[in-house]
């Protein structure tokens, strides 16, 4: 057990995020714009930003109406509804010269859309100066309400994304008010409102869950119809939060995307360092393909 605690060598690796990126920190601060890939300080940022031209925007503020015990957004009461913010996100996009956005959200349950109707417009205003760059949202359950989930959904997302984080079992214990259910149910719609939008989830293993649980949880996103699939080693962002129980090896990411795969998923995605948003640009086309 102390083995798989202890963190292990190839999460140690140095990786190459020293690059200079100052210029473009700068243009998002002074956008008044999050990134995750900041803000999560993610060890992909170089690859992302530079090699994939990829970037991960989160909007709506930065203070969530949650609080998940994995993750560490601030958790308060938002003040602000910026209508502005979606232009600003679609003139970085451009100034970056992305090819694929992801765009999430801190969950706005203090907003009666949560947040939906700014996330469209988001993704319209990145078209409208973007043309050809796809576009995948990653929005909370907005609290199940599907009148909200067609306002976001009338803005056409090249991908749905939405994460169930973890297994049924933990899901009261990781995730604060989503329900694993929920989630589901909302991927579903998503497929019924748009067939040919591919949809997919991600979990986060090394939180206590068993291997059979993780079988589970990706037969319940095939019955729900999801096409794609991440999942990555979960890291304890303070000691606030979480604790890691398990440390998994890359060779078994490596036998949880094959499962995943012969099971049906179109894409899976699996590795230490995987995040919801790593090489997404390549799931885009990947599941347009088939
Ligand atoms: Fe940003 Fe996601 Fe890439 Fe990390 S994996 S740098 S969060 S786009
Ligand atoms: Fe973090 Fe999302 Fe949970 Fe808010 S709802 S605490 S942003 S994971």
């Amino acid at each position: 057990r102390e083995e798989y605690v202890r963190k292990p060598e190839w999460l140690k690796i140095k990786l190459n995020t020293n690059k200079n990126y100052t210029g473009l920190k700068k243009m998002m601060r002074e956008k008044r714009l999050h990134t995750v890939c900041e803000e999560a300080k993610c060890p992909n940022i170089h690859e992302c930003w530079a090699v994939r031209k990829t970037a991960t925007f989160m909007i709506l503020g930065r203070i969530c109406t949650r609080a998940c015990r994995f993750c560490a957004v601030q958790t308060g009461k938002p003040t602000e509804l910026d209508w502005q913010e979606p232009e600003r996100v679609a003139e970085s996009v451009e100034i970056m010269g992305l090819r694929h956005v992801v765009v999430t959200a801190v969950a706005r349950d203090d907003l009666e859309d949560g947040g939906a109707a700014v996330f469209a417009e988001t993704i319209r205003a990145i078209r409208r100066r973007n043309p050809g760059c796809t576009v995948e949202v990653l929005p909370s359950d907005m609290k199940g309400d599907y009148e909200s989930l067609h306002t976001l959904m009338d803005a056409k997302p090249d991908i749905f994304n939405h994460n169930i984080e973890t297994v049924r079992r933990l899901t009261p214990r990781v995730r604060a008010k989503a329900t694993y259910d929920r989630s589901l149910e909302l991927l579903k719609r998503v497929k019924e409102i748009a067939p040919d939008t591919p949809t997919k989830s991600s979990i986060m293993v090394g939180l206590g869950e068993t291997k059979e649980e993780i079988l589970e949880a990706m037969d319940d996103l095939l019955a729900h119809d999801v096409d794609i699939l991440t999942i990555g080693q979960y890291l304890q962002p303070t000691r606030k939060h979480l604790k890691v129980e398990r440390y998994y090896r890359p060779e078994e990411f490596a036998e949880l995307s094959r499962i995943a795969r012969e099971k049906g998923f179109k894409h899976c995605q699996a590795g230490p360092l995987v995040r919801s948003s790593y090489h997404a640009d390549e799931q885009v086309s990947e599941a347009a393909k088939r």
